[in-house]
């Protein structure tokens, strides 16, 4: 029977939740558990798949095609045997949506459909669908105790915890201890009342992790396990660490995981934390730094490119290089030029929707592709590669995505439902009804075309990588595309293109899908590796340049 950590948070928001349920995770799998995680959000929105990036960060997409939380992302970045899914990622509105279609079908038979039971009761089978047959569940609570939206939630896991008994349900609450700078204090107060909320809606904390900038003194410690009824030795302090992957050590050197194994009763081999040990020393030794240029938009918030940021990270730890990202606003580059560029020694252009800095980009792909500056284009970084290549190798002037000009002469990329050849006639796949405008999700299968860089790099003929977008490029146009140099190394099952390439370019290659969705630091990812080795070759000279035209 499965037992359940539910990982709750005080205080104020940002506190590091994600990562503080992932290193969890991490080090209970250390000791040789299965672990499945899940994400309670306690928002309305029914997926996050519709929120701004600028508020919400990266939609993280899992092996399913499930739009999720970004936290996901870090679960499946620090734990092998937590894979995401449908049932990984619930939020308000997802639960009322599926209550309020019970309530229609008649499945109440004439109840009144109330918060309690119907909502909590809602709530816990879903948690309990999520956890699969994991040894552990982590089910962290979005947002903060207190909150209005988070009640039923917190309601449904205190049921659990009743239902289900000690040695089965344990409660962690994450918490802020501020250090005031004008009085040299270290405040304990904030944490006293979170816990106090936590109490009062009658959850006992077995575990409080304290996020501070610095370790928590032994004083402050002693007080706060006063205050909260909690032992001294499970009042964990999780001070300000400079690389996210130390904090699964830094748990474990606490107890985290003994904590919990000896409440749940699991008698278990000590944690084998030699991977996460590797990857730290990985990072502080590095034997080259190279500088690569991230361009896009919504670069102020870093967050809306998590994955990628970290999957660029991965390629570092595997190549023992320190990677350097320089996050651009296209709009910027479109103002004033492009020399701000000239050294960087690697050029990412990320996923993206809207037309805002689609021409910078344009322009970014020319000047990787003309100066042999390796280039990694994504999805939206595929597509005006394929864009470029369109108007400056195969002289189709004004080419451009229907996404961006829905009347351009030649729309290299479009919703498959507008592909049309010359003569003005529409495409009829089979498909194309059902795919029209909705948008192509998780993962599907990539022949890689052999001989190719994307082949070399992967060292397979097929792969499986997660996709979600809508637009996609023309086939009427392959043929033209290829003769001038372009080359499709990566299609789909259903001969949708999937991987681009310039063979006459050192480094230069494009996916229609997401790679960094399936990197994580132990193993790292093909693509990063291979891209993060050719940045290093590129910035000491040992690159082929690109051939003259
Ligand atoms: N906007 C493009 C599309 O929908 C690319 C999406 C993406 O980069 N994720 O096809």
């Amino acid at each position: 029977m499965t037992s359940y950590v539910f990982i709750t948070g005080g205080v104020v928001s940002s506190l590091g939740k994600g990562i503080t349920s992932a290193s969890l995770g991490a080090i209970l799998e250390a000791r040789g558990l299965t672990i499945s995680m899940i994400k309670l959000d306690p928002y309305i929105n029914v997926d996050p798949g519709t929120m701004s990036p600028f508020q919400h960060g990266e939609v993280f997409v899992t092996h399913d095609g499930t739009e999720t939380d970004l936290d996901l992302g870090h679960y499946e970045r620090f734990v092998r045997t937590a894979r995401g899914g449908r049932h990984s990622n619930y939020t308000t509105g997802r639960i009322y949506e599926s209550v309020i279609a019970k309530e229609r079908r008649g499945d109440y038979l004439g109840a009144t459909v109330q918060v309690i039971p119907h909502i909590t009761d809602e709530i816990k089978e879903s948690v309990r669908k999520g956890a699969g047959d994991a040894d552990v569940c982590l089910v962290e609570i979005g947002g903060t105790v207190g909150d209005i939206e988070s009640l039923p939630f917190l309601e449904a896991i205190r049921q659990m915890g009743v239902e289900m008994g000690h040695d089965k349900v344990m409660y962690v609450h994450l918490t802020l201890v501020p250090f005031i700078p004008t009085s040299s204090e270290i405040k304990t107060k904030p944490t006293q009342h979170s816990v106090k909320e936590l109490r009062s809606i009658g959850i006992q904390p077995d575990i409080l992790v304290c996020r501070s900038e610095d370790p928590l003194p032994e004083e402050q410690r002693r007080k706060i396990a006063l205050f909260t009824n909690v032992p001294a030795n499970a009042v964990l302090s999780a001070y300000d660490a400079d690389d996210l992957y130390k904090i699964p050590g830094m748990m474990h050197e606490q107890g985290f995981d003994e904590i919990v194994t000896r409440q749940l009763g699991l008698d278990l081999p000590p944690a084998d934390l030699s991977e996460w040990a590797a990857i730290v020393e990985a990072k502080q030794n590095p034997t080259a730094e190279v500088d690569i240029a991230m361009v896009g938009k919504y670069m102020d918030l870093k967050d809306s490119y998590i994955s990628l940021v970290e999957a660029l990270q991965h390629g570092g730890i595997h190549t023992r290089t320190r990677v350097n990202i320089h996050f651009t606003e296209s709009t910027d580059l479109e103002e004033q030029g492009l020399d701000r560029l000239r050294d960087m020694d690697g050029i990412v252009v990320p996923g993206g929707f809207g037309d805002r800095g689609i021409e910078g980009k344009i322009e970014v792909v020319r000047l990787a592709r003309e100066n042999g500056i390796p280039y990694l284009g994504i999805c939206l970084g595929m597509q005006v590669a394929v864009i470029e290549a369109a108007r400056n190798m195969a002289g189709l002037e004004g080419a451009m995505s229907t996404e961006f000009n829905k009347d351009t002469p030649h729309p290299v990329v479009a919703l498959i439902t507008e592909w049309q050849d010359e003569s003005g006639e529409v495409e009829q796949r089979d498909e194309a009804s059902e795919m029209g405008g909705t948008m192509r999700l998780g993962a599907q299968q990539v022949s890689l075309l052999p001989g190719t860089l994307a082949a070399e790099m992967y060292g397979a003929e097929t792969i499986e990588e997660r996709h979600r977008h809508r637009y996609e490029v023309n086939n009427n146009y392959r043929a033209r595309l290829e003769e001038a140099g372009l080359r499709f190394s990566g299609l789909s099952v259903d001969d949708l293109v999937e991987m681009v390439e310039i063979p006459d370019h050192p480094w230069f290659l494009a996916s229609q899908f997401h790679p960094e969705f399936t990197s994580n630091p132990r193993d790292g990812h093909p693509l990063f590796k291979g891209f993060i080795t050719a940045v290093r070759k590129y910035r000491e000279g040992e690159l082929p340049k690109v051939a003259e035209a």
